[in-house]
């Protein structure tokens, strides 16, 4: 057996973004020994991406705005399909959240009257992200750190080491959750620098660990995201849900082929960009859905007097939320109106002055003129989906985080349910701090509660090393980047953005074949910094993670949200009463329907029945 160094917390949290960092803190507050670990460089979460802003119902910019509107809006977005009391509790704390993280040294962008200014995004009635400028993760992310450095003072005061409660593992990988029977006791990895083994003891763990974009070539995910947290939570007996709902952001760049998938923020849109075809037609009024209709402006002209009026006018249809846009931008390539290089065009410079652009969204000008030579000030961008978020992932309890096994929370995007079938931009930051507080505290408060501490067994512990080092044994084996980049080609063509049953069975096929040669994959060298090694371990977690969001793509035979058939283009109300729940036994996965739990009557209260009519079904209708 390989030596295994070992540590003891009380609170393990894998992941090191809004999510898990805020969980940390919450944790560490309730006076648990708290360790955070994390894959890359500490700062370096994909938090830091986040650009657009953070969505809280402050009513800053409209007084209109309250947790209701908001909420309505969450379960729009979603259609219907959130878990309800998630998007209630989202709803309700994010504007606490917001002020809070200026209470740890965050500074939003400001209105003239000094309160913090809030931008208008998609599906959202009121403008109601807090930002700044379109750099709002880094700020998020740096007070987060602000306020961890804060508490090691403290404790550094009160116990000669500013580590003793809280402390950070950067650049460690967890490949494997170690049980006691089947209570979480701890989690099992490895530097990435020496290749060492590290046992972290801890009767209590919370999953921060992202998403799973990594599986799709188009993607504006980083190299981080390849659903460890959703594999790790499988592995260990834990379920998740809402897997068939991955996100396409409707403007990633598209040229150059470089940087195909990187994002182009939607508050591009929010501050007046508007999309356009070949022919110069701003297209997007063609595609507002039925369900829609009432909310978005019927022209140009309406659409434009909203930036100035919109209490009397609707919203442009450029803010449908991003599944519908998405979808828009799709159909114009395939119909041949699309940009030359495969998009469609994104125009920001004849609605707003280049010094205004410059100042609002700094990010997106230096991005497109470093990567593409486009000065989006003078010129229109050219834009496409690409894969961005999972809406599905570990089932848990709204109101702690845990889930279904003893011990194990999750918090963040690696988290199922609050945004449903398709979550609104926004609503990720402000979810990250209201369920990462909650998952940290429910932490606390199950090992407060346990009378012994689980242990982790030898036999345990020589698994997860025998398992890591298995791409080490034999010679000749599968090659790790050859099977991701089919992987990535499989999951793009055939469970993208517009799904049919016989590519989707034969993306399962592929998977299988895959999963067959993934158990022969071989890497050289050794331990010591081997991204080989790396991406052979994190191809496991992939390949079971896109076999949850294939099979369950395929049972779901409706449209909705993130997940659109072209066999079964309409959107059922009877598949709303419906989960798909997905776990794993072994190798094989299996996904089961599981009724979805009855809307509180005073939440359906706050929408009229018009709109209830679209959603739910006659019988429920009827009760
Ligand atoms: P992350 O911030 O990704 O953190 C995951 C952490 O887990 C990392 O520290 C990683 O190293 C660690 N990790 C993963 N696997 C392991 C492992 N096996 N072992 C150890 N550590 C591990 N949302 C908004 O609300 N507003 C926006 O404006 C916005 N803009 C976005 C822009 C871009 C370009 C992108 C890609 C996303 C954007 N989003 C936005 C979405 C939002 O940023 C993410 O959903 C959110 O940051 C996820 O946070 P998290 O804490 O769940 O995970």
């Amino acid at each position: 057996m390989p030596e295994v160094e070992r540590q003891s917390f009380d609170v393990l949290v894998i992941g090191a973004g809004g999510a898990g960092l805020r969980a940390a803190i919450e944790a560490r507050e309730h006076g648990m020994r708290t360790a955070v670990l994390c894959k890359s460089l500490f700062g370096k979460a994909h938090t830091v991406m986040a650009e657009g802003g953070i969505a809280a119902a402050m009513g800053n910019a409209n007084s209109n705005d309250n947790w209701q509107v908001h909420f309505r809006d969450t379960m729009r977005g979603g259609k219907f399909l959130n878990d309800w009391r998630m998007a209630e509790l989202h709803a309700k704390e994010a504007p606490d959240r917001v002020w809070e993280l200026e209470t740890y040294g965050a500074l939003f962008d400001r209105t003239k009257d000094g309160r913090i200014s809030q931008r208008n995004f998609g599906g959202h009635e009121y403008p109601r992200l807090a930002h700044v400028g379109d750099r709002t993760g880094l700020e998020l992310i740096r007070t987060l750190q602000q306020k961890i450095v804060s508490l090691q003072q403290d404790d550094f005061a009160e116990t000669g080491d500013h580590e003793s409660r809280l402390k950070v593992f950067a650049e460690f990988t967890v490949t494997d959750l170690v049980l006691d029977g089947d209570v979480v006791a701890g989690a099992f990895g490895y530097w990435r620098e020496s290749g060492r083994f590290v046992l972290f003891e801890a009767p209590a763990v919370v999953l921060a660990t992202g998403g799973i974009g990594k599986s799709f070539k188009v993607t504006s995910n980083s190299w981080e995201y390849t659903g460890d947290g959703h594999a790790l939570a499988l592995r260990a007996g834990a379920s998740l849900i809402n897997m068939e709902f991955v996100q396409f952001h409707p403007t990633g760049m598209v040229w150059p082929p470089s940087v195909k998938g990187i994002l182009v923020t939607e508050s591009v849109r929010g501050d007046g960009g508007v999309l356009r075809n070949s022919d110069g037609k701003r297209f997007m009024f063609d595609y507002i859905p039925e369900v829609f209709k009432d909310k978005y402006a019927v022209d140009e002209t309406e659409g434009d007097r909203w930036y100035t009026d919109p209490d009397h006018n609707r919203r442009p249809p450029e803010l449908l939320p991003r599944d519908e846009v998405a979808r828009a931008i799709n159909a114009e390539v395939k119909a041949g109106r699309g940009s030359p290089h495969g998009g469609v065009f994104l125009d920001v410079s004849t609605r707003l002055s280049a010094e205004e652009i410059v100042r609002r969204l700094p990010s997106m000008h230096h991005q497109f003129k470093e990567l593409a030579d486009v000065d989006i000030t003078a010129q229109p961008m050219e834009v496409g989906p690409t894969c961005h978020y999972v809406m599905g992932g570990v089932r848990v309890d709204p109101d702690t985080g845990a889930s279904s096994v003893s011990g194990l929370f999750a918090a963040g995007e690696v988290s199922g349910g609050m945004h449903g079938s398709n979550r609104l931009g926004g609503n990720s930051l402000s979810d990250l701090l209201v369920f990462g507080r909650r998952a940290g505290a429910g932490a606390a408060s199950y090992v407060s509660g346990l009378s012994a501490r689980p242990t982790c067994s030898a036999e345990a512990v020589e698994e997860a090393a025998r398992v890591a080092l298995a791409p080490f044994s034999g010679e000749g084996g599968e090659n790790p980047y050859t099977l991701h980049m089919e992987l990535q080609q499989s999951m793009n063509d055939l469970v993208g953005i517009i799904r049919r049953a016989s590519e989707m069975e034969q993306a399962l096929a592929r998977l299988e074949e895959l999963k067959a040669r993934a158990s022969s994959v071989t890497v050289e060298g050794h331990r010591q910094f081997n991204p080989g090694w790396h991406l052979a371990l994190d191809l496991r977690n992939m390949l079971v993670v896109s076999e949850c969001v294939a099979r369950a793509a395929l049972l779901r035979t409706e449209s909705r949200g993130g997940h659109t058939r072209e066999d079964h283009p309409v959107m059922a109300a009877d598949w709303r009463r419906k989960l798909l729940v997905c776990t794993v036994s072994g190798t094989s996965v299996s996904v089961v329907e599981q009724p979805q739990i009855p809307i509180r009557p005073d939440l359906l209260a706050l929408f009229d029945e018009a709109e209830l009519r679209k959603y739910l079904t006659a019988a429920e209708l009827e009760g």
